[in-house]
């Protein structure tokens, strides 16, 4: 098994020789990327190719595993001081005398920091980009900073650490791991990465797993207790390091990365809701980080700093929003906007729209498109679709917002009425997940999909039967596609705010009226709106906050929880308050 379209050569490298595949033109960059543990370089090939046609990519079999040669004897052949021989002859065999910007997952990220941090390297490295694979060293450091001066929270986290290390302990006993690794658990590896972490097809793994797991043991033999024993104390890395944690890592916790910033000065946090193997799951996000952080080191640029706790989260992240040309969709456009994301802002107002993608742009947003759609219109939202799907790609995080108001009484509401409100505010969510749903569902990336609901959806009122039947059937629809698509690593969450500030008075329908009562009334909602002054970016802040932990529903704004509450642990006083009649 090769990876597609690569040009591979062998290189030498003292006691081994070393499988090395390309991609791309070598008068580009160079971006090296090494494999883990159990692994081969072919874990990349997703990657690589959506690299190539920017990098001289690179990729190679660490010695011992898939076409790279064995070291004689395998003890001691697999210490990091070799492998850094290894990393060099590579560098000078396809970059000489130009620095390669290196990318490591796993045990490829543990031998990255070596590279990084040891002195030898200096001048051949331009940046570092770690993938799931801390440095030994400061692995060690981190050990003993919690055993000499434990805490109950530091002691938990070692705890956990160990927890998660038990595969360690097992691969330094002396030939059970290969017994295993050549015989049934070499055979149901695919099968377990399959089910555990959703990583599968197109070859991968390699038919050389079994033997690149048993002889990789030699990896952890020869190096972890050594360094975990005795840390070196100036392991600090001289070049720009971005670390990129997944944060459902089996293997990893989240929290040997605090403080890394004393080891690696110039650092840019990523973090992803992912298992370990991001390269096989993730590849359109690893590889656009690896492409911003790559084009800024060369372009001598300092990544832009981006404001609040989610820009570790959506930089680069595609994003869409509807009813995004004002009241929370504009809000919510704009928060992922400064956390970095690429938006794209669409509305059935082109105007509105193109207003939100300026500002979006202005508040740091990577990129950010307008683009115009009713949403209760199926055929556009069609085309839509296509569009996005076409020029932007598949967003990771969907915002079903845009919907409208409609108040009075069910007697005096037309069909026409309900038809209206109904197509807007159920339709437009049910045409939004159908259609980015499924091309999410189809790429196997994960993503989020978040449906703006509304407190009526759990609050029944007497002049809101159209509007809270709608928002009630969004929540509930909302339910049930979370516990379809969970299997499938998109989450699904229901918002449902109460009362906001926006512009939704001034366009909400009220039935049973004339045209001049109705002015009158949209005024006084207007006012009383004003009054209790909720602000959208307070929703939009929640909409984030529900996407990086999964939540299935989030009500918003006081009166939305007590409302939630009331109709859980109170539904008689929640009818009763449904009879109350509004007074504007
Ligand atoms: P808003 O009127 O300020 O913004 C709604 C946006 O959606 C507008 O830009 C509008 O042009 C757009 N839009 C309306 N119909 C559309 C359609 N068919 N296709 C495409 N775009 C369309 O309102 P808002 O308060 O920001 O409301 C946003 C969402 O929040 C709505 O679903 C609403 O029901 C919900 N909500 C609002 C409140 C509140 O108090 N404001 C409370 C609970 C829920």
């Amino acid at each position: 098994m090769t990876v597609a379209g690569a040009r591979e050569r062998r290189v030498r490298a003292g006691d081994v020789e070393l499988c090395v595949a390309e991609l791309g033109d070598p008068a580009h960059p160079t971006v090296v990327l090494v494999h883990g543990y159990p692994d081969s370089k072919e874990v990349w090939s997703e990657v690589a190719a959506r690299l190539s046609g920017r990098f001289h990519v690179v990729l190679y079999d660490v010695r011992g595993h898939g076409g790279s040669t064995a070291p004689s004897p395998l003890r001691g052949g697999f210490t990091l001081e070799r492998l850094t021989d290894d990393f060099l002859a590579v560098a000078d065999a396809v970059s000489p005398g130009r620095p390669v910007h290196l990318v490591g997952h796993d045990w490829g990220s543990v031998q990255g920091w070596e590279f990084a941090t040891v002195v030898r390297t200096r001048g051949r490295i331009a940046s570092f980009t770690s993938m799931s694979g801390p440095s030994l060293d400061h692995f060690g450091h981190w050990i003993n900073s919690r055993v000499r001066r434990p805490t109950p929270r530091r002691a938990a986290q070692l705890l956990g650490q160990s927890a998660k290390s038990w595969y360690v302990y097992a691969l330094h006993t002396p030939v059970l791991p290969e017994l295993a690794w050549r015989g049934p658990l070499g055979r149901r590896w695919p099968h377990i990465l399959r089910r555990r972490e959703k990583v599968g097809g197109d070859g991968y793994p390699t038919a050389s797993l079994p033997s690149d797991a048993a002889l990789g043991a030699w990896l952890y033999r020869d190096n972890v207790r050594a360094r975990l024993g005795s840390p070196r104390p100036d392991a600090f890395a001289h070049v720009p390091v971005q670390l990129i944690t997944p944060l459902d890592d089996a293997f990893l916790s989240e929290h040997l990365y605090d403080g890394l910033e004393q080891w690696a000065a110039r650092l840019t946090r990523r973090t992803l809701d992912a298992k370990h193997w991001i390269p096989r799951t993730r590849p359109d996000q690893v590889a656009y980080w690896i492409t911003e952080f790559v084009e800024s080191v060369e372009g001598d640029r300092v990544l832009p700093v981006r404001s609040g706790p989610h820009a570790q989260r959506f930089g680069g992240q595609l994003v869409l929003v509807t009813g995004a040309g004002s009241g929370i969709g504009r809000a919510t456009a704009l928060a992922f906007a400064k956390a970095g994301a690429r938006v794209v802002a669409v509305d059935r107002d082109a105007e509105t729209a193109a207003e939100t993608a300026v500002l979006a742009r202005e508040a740091g947003a990577a990129e950010a498109w307008a683009e115009t759609a009713d949403v209760s219109d199926e055929r556009a939202m069609e085309q839509l679709a296509a569009k996005v799907d076409a020029e932007y790609g598949t967003p990771d995080v969907l915002v079903n917002n845009a919907g409208i108001g409609l108040s009075g009484s069910f007697l005096t509401t037309s069909t026409e009425d309900w038809r209206r409100v109904v197509d807007v505010n159920l339709f437009g969510v049910i045409h939004g997940c159908r259609l980015f749903g499924a091309r999410m569902a189809e790429r196997g990336q994960g993503g989020h999909i978040v449906n703006i609901a509304s407190a009526a959806a759990f609050q029944p009122s007497r002049a809101l039967s159209a509007y809270a039947t709608s928002k009630a059937a969004v929540l509930m629809l909302s339910e049930c596609l979370r516990a379809e698509l969970a299997g499938r690593g998109i989450g699904v969450t229901a918002v449902c705010p109460g009362i906001v500030n926006t512009g939704i008075t001034g366009t909400a329908r009220f039935t049973g009226v004339d045209a001049v009562e109705e002015r009158r009334l949209r005024m006084s909602a207007a006012r009383w709106y004003g009054v209790r002054n909720y602000p959208a970016e307070k929703v939009a802040s929640a909409v984030l906050d529900a996407v990086v932990r999964d939540r299935a529903v989030v009500p918003v704004t006081p009166e939305a929880r007590g409302a939630r509450l009331m109709s859980r642990w109170m539904p008689g006083a929640s009818r009763r308050l449904a009879r109350v009649e509004p007074r504007l």
